[in-house]
């Protein structure tokens, strides 16, 4: 069986993959037997003895398909079928409870218990085939529909523009990187970065090279940031925000002066021409030491609003720093 690659679908995602198979089984021949008769029919199969035993594979690993036994020592069946149910998992688990127990009544409370389907053994070799794709149809069909959410779920908190996070995103997270700042006691600083006299850039060279203009400041942004700590998001039409989790002041301050530099000594290409812009920097930092304040990001945000107000009237492409415990601010070009 070829192994899914970092990149590509998860197992079970795939067309020519049959999803793997955990068999629990008390019966050391009945186990063998099934086994074999799985492994026939194209499933790789790990094999556990009883409940407690699949519930403890299921946490190492996740198995999209479960068949087992209803009888056995240590947890039976229905039990590992109800606990099954209450995992965190992945994804979604086709359970077939596999058993000697014939009649309506134990039908009935097994697939109460969370079984998707029921069978008695010993199964008939095509019919346990059947059975199984139906459960495969349906894990294509839940697999399906994770992989539409994840992709509305990326499309709802990014800018299509620029890619960056939408200020949607920005409006959640930065709650939680004040949160984590407390709970970690460590410092966090956010940069505010709008393009100056961006409405010339549109006026002159028209809308689409704004845009391209807009896709190029965001690269030199993300190339700024450290990755999975760093994060921009976009605030406004050519307003980004840059929170920087773990940074000082005096670190966001020097990054956003070198982000400034690179921006004013770039050439912007887009379709027909060129163009140079700059732009102003408002720089703020949340200290953990604050938390007795209203710390919210409505403030944290209004004060590097002002500093990127201040940078603006100190004459543009430059950088406007707040201390973090003072109201005073400071700027540099
Ligand atoms: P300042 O230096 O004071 O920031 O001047 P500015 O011209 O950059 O600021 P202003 O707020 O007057 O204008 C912002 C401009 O950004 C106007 C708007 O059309 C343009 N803009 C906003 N979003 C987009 C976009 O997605 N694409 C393009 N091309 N332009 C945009
Ligand atoms: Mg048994
Ligand atoms: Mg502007
Ligand atoms: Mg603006």
């Amino acid at each position: 069986m070829n192994s899914s690659t970092e990149t590509g679908p998860a197992a079970g995602e795939r067309d020519d993959v049959r999803p793997p198979i955990l068999l629990v089984e008390d019966e050391p021949t009945t186990r063998l037997l099934l086994a074999r008769q799985l492994a026939r029919a194209g499933y790789a199969v790990e094999a556990v003895c009883n409940g407690a035993e699949a519930l403890a594979m299921l946490k190492k690993r996740f198995f999209p398909l479960l068949i087992t036994d209803w009888d056995m020592p240590e947890m039976n069946g229905v039990t590992l079928c109800k606990a099954v149910r209450l995992l965190p998992l992945e994804g979604y688990i086709y359970t077939i409870l596999l058993t000697a127990r014939e009649g309506k009544a134990n039908l009935i409370e097994g697939l109460a218990s969370g079984a998707d389907d029921y069978l008695t053994k010993p199964p008939d070799d095509s019919e346990l085939r059947a059975r199984l794709n139906t459960g495969e149809r349906i894990l294509k069909l839940e697999q399906s529909l994770r992989v539409a959410n994840r992709r509305i779920h990326m499309l709802s908190i990014t800018d299509a523009l620029t890619a960056t996070f939408n200020r949607r995103y920005l409006m959640e997270r930065l709650p939680q990187e004040i949160e984590a700042a407390h709970r970690h006691q460590r410092p966090l600083s956010v940069i505010l970065c709008d393009v100056d006299h961006f409405k010339q850039v549109n006026d002159t060279y028209g809308h689409q090279a704004g845009d391209t203009v807009l896709k190029s400041v965001t690269a030199i942004l993300m190339q700024s940031i450290r990755k999975d700590i760093d994060w921009a998001a976009r605030y406004g039409g050519e307003e980004f925000l840059l929170a920087l989790p773990g940074a000082s002041v005096t670190a966001a301050m020097a990054l956003a002066e070198r982000i400034r530099a690179q921006i004013q000594a770039h050439v912007f290409e887009f379709n027909g021409g060129t163009c140079r812009v700059s732009a102003s920097f408002g720089v703020v930092g949340h200290e953990s030491s604050r938390s007795g304040e209203d710390a919210g990001i409505d403030r944290l945000i209004g004060r590097a609003d002002r500093c990127l107000y201040d940078a603006k009237q100190s004459g543009r492409n430059r950088v406007s720093g707040e201390p973090p415990d003072s109201g005073a601010s400071g700027s540099s070009t």
